[in-house]
């Protein structure tokens, strides 16, 4: 269970909550991510993107989680991105505004939301945005998109073992899979052994954290592609869901 947040401004909170991950913030970086939470507000208002939530607890459980992921990864410029089930953008857009010289690539199969992500690039100036509205399925057997990414990143989007079909056929060999899960994380790296054989995957590391201000406990586990993945991966849209590796 979660606690009650403290009683700080969403500022106070994007800055402490930041310096006890260990992720430092650059000027200016913390204006954005209070504008990030405003559109979202906003847009929320009128249209379902996330569940509504005070803006404490939009900047604690999804900016801050979407930043923990950078104590076991690194972006930048040479580094292709990809947030695969973007949705209101946790944890792509996230990494953009850390670290915006990372080419980055949104993609979720609800228009609406990647509508509402093409507009936050704009008002944030972000350039270097890419979104793709498909089924990760889909896209995973385009050329433009196969095999294309440095580091691939997906949070609550499905079990492990159904997300490395969607999210590994994106990933070069060599590069690398960022799963982002709660508590029970570890739990589903046993049933998904199998998959990650499959499909060219290796563990590379699985780290606990706990968010900052008792938010929650979070494992991020961390795949080294180092086999190309075969043809028939992924099946058709909808397949691995239905009938997982
Ligand atoms: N990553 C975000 C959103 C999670 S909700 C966050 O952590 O807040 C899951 C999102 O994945 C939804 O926006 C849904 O549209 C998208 N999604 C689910 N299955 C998908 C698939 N097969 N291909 C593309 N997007 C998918």
């Amino acid at each position: 269970m979660s606690e009650a947040l403290p009683p700080l401004s969403p500022e106070e909170l994007l800055r402490r909550g930041a310096a006890a991950l260990g992720v430092p913030l650059a000027p200016g970086e913390v204006e954005r991510y209070l504008r990030y939470e405003r559109e979202l507000r906003d847009w929320n208002a009128r249209m379902n993107l996330t569940a509504a939530a005070e803006p404490g607890e939009v900047v604690v459980k999804h900016i801050l989680d979407s930043l923990a992921c950078f104590r076991v990864v690194s972006a930048g410029a040479g580094v292709r991105v990809l947030d695969v089930g973007t949705g209101a953008g946790f944890p792509g857009m996230v990494i953009k505004i850390h670290a915006p010289e990372t080419p980055v690539t949104l993609l979720d199969s609800t228009r609406k939301k990647l509508a509402f992500l093409e507009h936050l690039s704009d008002v944030l100036g972000l350039s270097g945005v890419e979104t793709v509205h498909a089924r990760a399925e889909d896209a995973g057997r385009d050329p433009g998109y196969r095999e294309r990414f440095d580091l691939v990143v997906a949070r609550a989007v499905a079990e492990l073992r159904v997300l490395l079909e969607l999210c590994l056929p994106f990933v070069r060999v060599g590069g690398q899979f960022l799963a982002m899960k709660g508590p029970r994380g570890d739990e589903e790296m046993g049933p998904a052994a199998r998959a990650l054989s499959l499909l060219g995957g290796e563990r590379e590391r699985v780290e606990s954290l706990s968010l900052p201000f008792g938010a929650g406990e979070r494992r991020l586990i961390l795949i080294r592609k180092r086999r190309p993945t075969p043809r028939a991966y992924p099946r058709k849209a909808g397949t691995p869901g239905r009938w997982p590796l």
